[in-house]
């Protein structure tokens, strides 16, 4: 059960003990820091309650991930499971997702109303509420009430990154299970399998990213850019000698290949409506590139590349 989720062995045996024996809590808190698996988790257990070929009472396998009341959740089109968040709370207001700060009481008695519904399709209605700690007052008076006095075949998830904001009475009736951020071997595993990084790129940014996926991808999106502004550099010459020999150690550290790669994609978009004065840009790139893979220095073969790129501008000015 649960073996989609990264880590958090602890939580794992916990709620597959619960589900396998039947002892389903009412609500829980999924507690910790973003992007470590807290909503990943609530949907796979709402999967696991709902899954039409496995029964988790019978068996202790989980859910198939192929009938279609697991591929409805997995698609977040599923009836009887409900995200009460900030977008919800925009789409319930007609109003910009940007502008909601705080979950409100419509927002909670909206699923109030969910809760007293017959069940649509599935076995069990499943909520997660999020983040949680931005219920203001009323609203969390509000869900205190369902609570106190929770129906039967539903689950609700509260997915906070702080507990002190969250009441005591609510605490006190759900139960809260406190997510651990990743190890840095999970993170990069997840960075090779799941958006295909070299080992050492995914390595690098494991390092940095404080145990959050979200943060990991956070960090490839700020290479990427750093790329692109980088090549925006090269092009137009608004650079000094000390930004190259800054830029190609930092790159050399986070992933030389796939920047020497991002400048080739670049370089030959140019090379359509360029191609006389874009060849011998490519032409270096491409034997950087080269050097690269036969495992030359990175630092020296993007110094050597910064270098020879700037001297090509300088002398097709002059030409
Ligand atoms: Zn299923």
């Amino acid at each position: 059960m649960f073996e989609k989720i990264l880590g958090q062995q602890k939580i794992k045996k916990i709620i597959s003990n619960q589900i396998k024996s039947n002892k389903i809590a009412h609500a829980y808190i999924f507690m910790g820091q973003n992007g470590i698996g807290k909503r990943f988790t609530a949907i796979e257990f709402a999967k696991i309650l709902n899954c039409t070929t496995n029964d988790f009472i019978k068996t202790d396998i989980g859910a198939c991930d192929k009938c279609i009341s697991c591929k409805k959740i997995a698609k977040n089109i599923h009836p009887d499971l409900h995200f009460i968040d900030f977008a919800k709370q925009a789409e319930l207001e007609e109003d910009d997702l940007e502008k909601q700060k705080t979950l409100k009481i419509e927002t909670i008695r909206y699923m109030q109303k969910e809760v007293a519904t017959k069940i649509h399709e599935g076995k069990w209605k499943v909520f997660i509420i999020e983040p949680a700690e931005k219920m203001n007052t009323a609203a969390a008076n509000s869900l205190l009430k369902t609570l106190e006095e929770p129906p039967e075949n539903t689950v609700i998830f509260l997915i906070a990154k702080y507990k002190e904001t969250i009441p005591q009475t609510i605490v006190s009736r759900s139960q809260t299970l406190f997510f651990q951020p990743l190890s840095q071997n999970e993170i990069s595993n997840w960075l090779i399998l799941n958006l295909s990084l070299d080992i050492s790129k995914a390595q690098e940014i494991a390092d940095l990213s404080d145990g959050s996926i979200e943060n990991a991808k956070k960090f490839i999106d700020d290479s990427k850019r750093t790329e692109q502004s980088l090549w925006f550099k090269l092009k137009t010459q608004n650079f000094y000698i000390s930004d190259i020999l800054e830029l190609s150690k930092s790159i050399a550290r986070t992933g030389a290949l796939e920047c020497v790669d991002a400048m080739i994609a670049e370089a030959k978009k140019d090379f359509r409506v360029y191609p006389q004065g874009t060849a011998p840009t490519l032409e270096l790139l491409n034997y950087s590139r080269a050097l690269l893979l036969k495992n030359v220095n990175a630092q020296m073969v993007l110094d050597n590349l910064f270098f020879d790129l700037l001297d090509l501008r300088k002398m097709s000015e002059i030409c």
